[in-house]
């Protein structure tokens, strides 16, 4: 962290189809967040909106300057946008927060001050999650398990994209040049020095979230083929241990052959095993083809997202 007196923090906020939350945003940011705590820039990112959410940007900016916007050319999802904003931040420090004050401008200040006592990542950590459903909190718990135990990377409980990162956070995930955006991984992955706020999550203020159950699923599925090779590796022990099933299994028939002669063999026993092992070798190349799939996506190398405006760059104000 560099000694500045007022530091230069870029607030990064994704949005996709937000028109109805902006103002409402901004207005509570400046309301929460002494403006003389930092250099503050409110950078937008706009996800490929279909409504007026790049105009409501224009119009706030008038009247806040602070206020900047990237738009991208299309919809490229949250971990994209989030991306974006961290290769375009280049103050002291970044907040990540969403648009609908879920994240609350309040804890800010928090934020800083333990920043300034020299942490690289503070993240909000959430007391509650009383607004989502019993699987839902069951499920994510499950997945952090799973997660930690096939990478070896601890991602903290109850913890979302809301955090602030230091210069050097950011720029070691700029280093970090994967196409799948598993942010919760990359955000763990450089180790630098960490802590959490608690803080009390609150309902959406405006607007409706993007993401349900079978997002979350691919969201998890990404999570652990980008961090793990566990899943590839348990086929070979599977493996390995029916062999060894199987093997016994001949030795049995085989003795019993010569003691007692060869008597017709189940039907049934036959099948089964054969369904059995059909369906593990489907599985595991399923599994399989899930990481090629990958690999492919990986090695065409493209763009994580592409600029259609820099309101820093191209669209200047009007005094
Ligand atoms: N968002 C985005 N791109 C998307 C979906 C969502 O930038 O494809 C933004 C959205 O505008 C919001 C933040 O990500 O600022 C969090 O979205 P949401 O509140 O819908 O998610 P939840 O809080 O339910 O996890
Ligand atoms: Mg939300």
């Amino acid at each position: 962290m560099t000694a500045v007196e007022t530091p230069q923090i870029t607030v990064i906020v994704p949005v996709k189809d937000e028109q109805a939350s902006i103002d409402h945003f901004v207005a509570e940011f400046s309301a929460r967040v002494a403006a003389d705590l930092a250099d503050f820039t409110i950078l937008f990112i706009d996800d490929g909106s279909t409504d007026n959410t790049i105009e409501v940007i224009e119009a706030t900016r008038r009247r806040d300057p602070r206020v900047h916007y990237l738009k991208l050319t299309r919809n490229f999802g949250k971990e994209a946008a989030m991306t974006a904003g961290l290769d375009h931040a280049d103050g002291d420090a970044a907040i990540i927060m969403d648009v609908d004050l879920q994240d609350p401008p309040e804890m800010i200040p928090q934020f800083i001050q333990r920043w300034r006592q020299g942490y690289d990542t503070v993240y909000g950590v959430r007391t509650s999650r009383d607004e989502d459903t019993h699987a839902k909190r069951f499920s994510a718990r499950l997945f952090y398990k799973l997660f930690t135990m096939a990478s070896g990377i601890t991602i903290p409980d109850n913890v979302g994209d809301f955090r602030l990162i230091s210069r050097r956070m950011i720029d070691a995930l700029r280093q970090l040049p994967e196409r799948n955006r598993f942010m919760k991984g990359l955000f763990a992955w450089p180790g630098y020095s960490a802590i959490g706020v608690p803080y009390e999550r609150p309902a959406r203020a405006r607007g409706q979230t993007s993401f349900n159950g079978w997002k979350l699923w691919n969201f998890a599925l990404d999570g652990i083929t980008s961090f793990s090779s566990l899943p590839l590796r348990i086929w070979t022990y599977c493996g390995i241990f029916i062999s060894f099933g199987a093997f016994l299994y001949m030795l049995k028939i085989i003795v019993a052959t010569l003691l007692f002669g060869n008597e017709v063999p189940g039907y049934s026993s036959m099948m089964c095993v054969l369904l059995f092992l059909g369906g593990i070798q489907l599985i595991s190349i399923g599994v399989i083809g899930e990481y090629v799939g990958r690999l492919y996506i990986e090695t065409k190398a493209r763009p994580i997202y592409l600029l259609e405006a820099d309101s820093r760059r191209d669209s200047p104000v009007d005094p």
